[in-house]
């Protein structure tokens, strides 16, 4: 069994043009599911890590399962007001316009080593917002943690100098 079997392709989802990783095949199979993580688990450098930083709301399913395992804690990183402490926030380019994600301000200590997580690197401005955010509160990245990369949008490039790590590339 591959995990690879478990995404699902949805065509223009959430607009024209997208094909959508739908990962919820893979999270409704007990056995995938489970393989996933161990493969995230697997792809983790051997590094005592602190704190495991997942992205809204797609990085909330394996992240704490990863935090776990690494007997890290676990961040959540969310979209605006969502967040109820003094927060840090980041704006970012996305195809059309720009979004924003916050963390909590004291959610990172300074040098803690950090595990980012999401589902899906695509062009890759989630991720390097949230690494600048990691490293504004003094956080070390140790590794960039995806189920799929989206190779051909070159997500790595905004990444420079950062381990990333994916389960499945396309
Ligand atoms: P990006 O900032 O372009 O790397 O986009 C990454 C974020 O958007 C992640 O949080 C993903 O959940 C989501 N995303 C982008 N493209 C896709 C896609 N083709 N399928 C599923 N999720 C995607």
């Amino acid at each position: 069994m591959q995990i690879s079997d478990y995404i699902r392709d949805v065509q223009d989802f959430p607009k024209e043009g997208i094909i959508f990783k739908d990962i919820t095949p893979l999270l409704g199979d007990k056995t995938a599911f489970a393989k996933a993580e161990e493969i995230l688990y697997t792809l983790v450098p051997e590094v005592a890590i602190d704190v495991v930083v997942g992205i809204e709301a797609r990085g909330f399913f394996y992240g704490p399962l990863l935090a776990k395992r690494l007997n890290a804690g676990f961040v959540p990183v969310r979209k605006p007001n969502k967040l109820p402490y003094t927060t840090i926030k980041k704006e970012y380019d996305l195809e059309y316009g720009t979004d924003v994600l916050e963390m909590h301000s004291d959610a990172i200590k300074p040098g803690d080593k950090v595990l980012l997580h999401d589902d899906v690197l695509a062009t890759g401005g989630t991720a390097a917002a949230v690494a600048a955010m990691i490293e504004e509160l003094g956080g070390e990245v140790v590794q960039c943690n995806f189920i799929i990369e989206l190779d051909f949008l070159n997500g790595r490039s905004k990444l420079p100098g950062k381990h990333v790590a994916a389960a499945i590339t396309y």
